[in-house]
């Protein structure tokens, strides 16, 4: 018998970065393994209508959807999980909550109403939910930000109002906390939870399932006290113990019964769950038979939330070849083009991701240098690429003072440039911008297909001519300079269709290079790694295997 769709509304509690979204992502992994269909759809407090205009040491990675949202990391961990198909509607912040109200406001939408946070705000909130709910079981709600906090308390009235519309019966609560052991007490200690749910309570929501995360498991009784302070069974109390990768977050799930505490709660039936692939990848991450080092140069390499995706792409490149990926984080601002040094040589592959920004762009391009000249697998990501092809226009083509017109206006060879005009495959117009446009929301976005020649890396790592990768740039190749890069030995092996667009460069005579405009990373997926990753991983281990000869 059918059922009609379920809601999981996903909050946190004590302090941020307890892992809401890999909690969610896994929450939505187990229920597909038993067979129902999900989305998921991420709640941010903030006023940005999106993270894309945020710096990424504040926010970390901005994840980019096939429809060119630009989304909260979050929503890389949900399709790095499931197999949910997400989009613009699958994250949604204050800002653009606000904007929605305020447009309509304008537009006279209220007719003469006062616009007020409820009704009118929640009702927006409850409606962008709603845009999610389309032919699917279950709907996952991770709503950000900290019970306790005031930013996000729309957010959670309106998750509080929407139980008694669609029915007590199909609304789960899930609040995950913190039990953290104190070593001179030599326990591990309640009391945050027991506050963090008083706290939720206070604003009507009394949550079904507790997801503890702690260093160990939780004994009997300390789940008894949980339960009793805090109103619910013991069985509902879970514990959410630390893992060795984050792979394993289904599975330890599973063990504490969680999916089945969450299908009965919710009332449905469904077949047992299927969670064998799951052990298998968890196996092979941690048993590798090989390892190989890679060196990531960026500037951005403090936060490691910050390449996100990139370090699960390469690590999924890793499984695909039974190998421990490690990576070697270079701050390119600390290098220039004489003194790549030992950590560069020690290195199997030289990575250079996405970026922007001038600060530390001449260690990049040294460090591109130094992967083209000593031969070691180069893997260039759209900044990364567009240094590559500085590096190559400068020091193979003669173009003495290449540069992007990002970094140098008045470069003698722009080999990079703004497009002011182009034509959009999705919305089959022709697009113009220059620098007074606005920064939000206006650059090359989403998912765009690529055509790649057949004797090539690309070719050869993809198996097919026609691809679709994803897009976060303003910047682009010039094809005022194809010609002569070309000439020069530079390669451009792949391409949008109308080869109007140069979207991947390699150079031959040489093991593994390849700068990508786009950013594979985005569609990598653990059971399904991304081909460019597997193939450069695969020439990293080559290389190392070569090295160790020598
Ligand atoms: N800053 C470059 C551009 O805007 C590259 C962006 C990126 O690496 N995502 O084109």
């Amino acid at each position: 018998m059918p059922f009609p769709t379920k809601f999981i509304f996903i909050t946190g509690g004590v302090l941020s970065s307890l892992g809401k979204g890999l909690a969610s992502a896994a929450i939505g992994a187990l229920l597909e393994s038993r067979g129902l269909t999900i989305t998921l759809q991420k709640l941010d407090p903030y006023i940005n209508v999106d993270p894309g205009t945020m710096n990424p040491f504040q926010h970390g990675e901005v994840f980019v959807t096939d429809d060119g949202a630009e989304t909260d990391l979050d929503l890389g961990h949900y399709e790095r999980f499931t197999h949910a198909k997400l989009g613009r509607n699958n994250n949604f912040t204050t800002g653009k909550i606000y904007h929605s109200v305020i447009t309509k406001e304008r537009r006279g939408d209220y007719l003469g109403g006062t616009v007020q946070v409820i009704p009118h705000i929640t009702d927006e909130i409850k409606q962008s939910i709603m845009s999610v709910a389309q032919d699917v079981d279950v709907v996952i709600v991770e709503v950000g930000g900290t019970i306790g906090d005031i930013e996000s308390l729309p957010f959670q009235e309106a998750i509080r109002q929407f139980k008694s519309e669609v029915g007590k019966e199909n609304v789960l609560y899930v609040h995950l906390t913190l039990v953290p052991y104190i070593a001179t007490a030599g326990e591990v200690k309640t009391k945050p939870t027991q506050h963090s749910v008083k706290e939720l309570r206070s604003i009507g929501i009394q949550p079904d399932i507790l997801l503890c995360r702690t260093d160990r498991f939780l004994s009997k009784e300390i789940k008894s006290k949980i339960a009793l302070f805090c109103n619910v069974d013991v069985d509902q109390v879970i514990t959410a113990k630390d893992v060795e990768t984050i792979y394993e977050v289904p599975l330890v799930f599973h063990k504490e019964r969680l999916d089945d505490k969450i299908i009965e709660l919710l009332n449905i039936w469904t077949r047992a769950p299927k969670l064998g692939d799951w052990e298998r990848l968890v196996a092979k991450i941690k048993n590798p038979r090989h390892s190989v080092t890679i060196a990531v140069v960026g500037k951005y390499i403090h936060l490691r939330e910050s390449y996100k995706s990139l370090n699960e792409a390469l690590c999924h490149g890793g499984i695909a070849n039974d190998c421990k990926v490690s990576l070697d984080f270079v701050d390119s601002e600390t290098i220039d083009e004489s003194s790549c040094g030992q950590r560069l040589l020690a290195a199997d592959g030289i990575l250079v991701p996405g970026g922007f920004g001038s600060r530390g762009i001449e260690g990049k391009i040294g460090a591109i240098r130094f992967a083209r000249e000593k031969k070691i697998p180069f893997f260039g990501i759209c900044l990364g690429m567009q240094m590559a092809v500085v590096e190559y226009a400068r020091n193979v083509a003669g173009m003495e003072g290449a540069h992007s017109t990002e970094f140098d206006e008045a470069t003698p060879f722009p080999v990079i440039y703004l497009m002011t005009e182009w034509f959009d495959y999705k919305s089959q117009t022709v697009q113009t911008r220059d620098t007074t446009s606005d920064k939000g929301g206006t650059m090359r976005l989403g998912a765009y297909p690529c055509t790649l020649i057949e004797d090539s890396v690309a070719y050869r790592a993809y198996g097919r001519k026609e691809i679709s990768e994803r897009h976060r740039h303003r910047y682009e190749f010039n094809n005022a300079f194809k010609e002569r890069l070309q000439q020069s030995g530079l390669i451009m092996s792949g391409t949008s269709p109308d080869g109007q667009l140069i979207e991947i460069v390699e150079i031959a005579d040489h093991p593994w290079f390849l700068g990508c405009q786009f950013h594979p990373e985005f569609k990598s997926r653990p059971m399904d790694p991304q081909p460019l990753f597997v193939s450069f991983i695969r020439a990293a281990l080559d290389h190392k295997k070569q090295k160790a000869i020598v």
